[in-house]
């Protein structure tokens, strides 16, 4: 058996990378697993059910003709993706209406690495051919498959930046060859006292690994995109730095790891407020530096922080819920074009979304 790209195969992958970090948008993860989903919806005394996740992600992706202008992708978790709209819509069509590309996660969680401190990888590799072309099937065209990295004093280890360069790679080959576009994800935690300076080292190799473990597998990177943490301090560390460092530690980062055939480095939130993660991103763009692919968003918390509580679980509340969305899904827009002005949300939008060992 051999796999070997078409000349339509990569064009498709290419266009729908591309298609995704067009100019003032990105992605809006929505993919959050029935658990964390129900943490977040703890947070609002709002109970863990089937049709309340419903109800949320309805808020979410119906949320107004304005969404289409920020949101080019949205990531959903499986049960999402086959759920409907109260008149009987698929999700799927709804988001497709509006020109909005459906990505689904497909990882099935970190566990842990034998004999590392406290490091892991991510298992879902198998059968996951067969679930990429199903997905295929139902409209998906890009997956997300997150891999976890922690800063501490003897990690990241040798080892787990090994294993999940390479799981990732597996994962993105897998998913190319199926038409998915992948993001790859190797998400280095914001948790720890270290500076910035450790997070751009680490990022660093961690980057470099992760590239060489796709090049060895033989990845279509022009089908691809990046999902990186920024380069930020640990959440307790006490030095503060300033967006500009921030950008300035990112961009250097990125600049010698990934490839410029790469066309789009979508960040998550890692925790940020949603402000930080708008002013960061602005910052980054407007950095002048090396930036041959584009950069934007595909957060989680920093954009549905807001939302989830002005909706707060009550049926009147769900215009105020996607005011809130809107508003974040914007100040994101703006920021990948370098010209967002911070103050866009209330005193909620300052609140930190630091989880620590953030599971996904
Ligand atoms: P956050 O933006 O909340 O970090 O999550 C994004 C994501 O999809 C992590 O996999």
């Amino acid at each position: 058996m051999s796999f070997t790209f078409t000349e339509e195969l990569k064009k498709e992958l290419a266009a729908n990378a591309n298609a995704i970090v067009s100019p003032g948008k990105g992605i809006l993860a929505a993919d959050e697993s029935t658990g964390t989903m129900g943490k977040r919806l703890a947070n609002i005394n709002v109970e863990n059910s089937e049709d309340n996740r419903r109800t949320y992600r309805q808020l979410l992706f119906t949320s107004g003709a304005d969404m289409q202008n920020y949101i080019s992708g949205v990531i959903l978790f499986h049960e999402t993706l086959y759920q409907k709209a109260d008149d009987g819509t698929p999700f799927v069509k709804i988001l497709q209406d509006q020109g909005i590309i459906p990505g689904i996660k497909v990882d099935k969680g970190v566990v842990p690495l034998a004999g590392t401190v406290g490091e892991g990888t991510t298992q879902g590799l198998d059968g996951l051919a067969e679930r990429c072309a199903q997905y295929y099937k139902d409209g998906c065209r890009f997956a997300k498959w997150r891999c976890v990295l922690k800063i501490g004093p003897t990690t990241p280890s040798p080892l787990a930046i090994l294993e999940n360069a390479n799981v990732l790679a597996r994962y993105a080959t897998i998913c190319q060859a199926n038409g998915l576009v992948p993001i790859v994800e190797p998400e280095i935690l914001p948790d720890g006292d270290h500076d910035l300076e450790r997070s751009q080292y680490v990022t660093e190799k961690v980057l470099s690994a992760t590239y060489k473990a796709l090049m060895d597998h033989n990845i279509y990177l022009e089908g691809t995109l990046l999902k990186p943490n920024m380069c930020t301090p640990g959440q307790s560390c006490t030095k503060r730095y300033t967006p500009q460092q921030i950008a300035e530690a990112t961009v250097t980062a990125l600049s010698r790891t990934v490839p410029a055939a790469v066309p789009g480095i979508v960040f998550l939130s890692g925790g940020q407020s949603e402000e930080d993660a708008s002013v960061n991103l602005n910052a980054i763009n407007q950095f002048q530096g090396k930036k041959p692919w584009k950069l934007t968003f595909s957060y989680g918390r920093a954009l549905q922080a807001s939302a989830l509580k002005a909706w707060a679980g009550k049926g009147d509340q769900i215009k105020a819920g996607q005011a809130a969305f809107l508003g974040r899904a914007k100040a994101n827009g703006l920021a990948c074009e370098a010209k967002y002005t911070a103050g866009a949300g209330d005193s909620a939008a300052s609140e930190s979304l630091f989880v620590a060992d953030h599971k996904y």
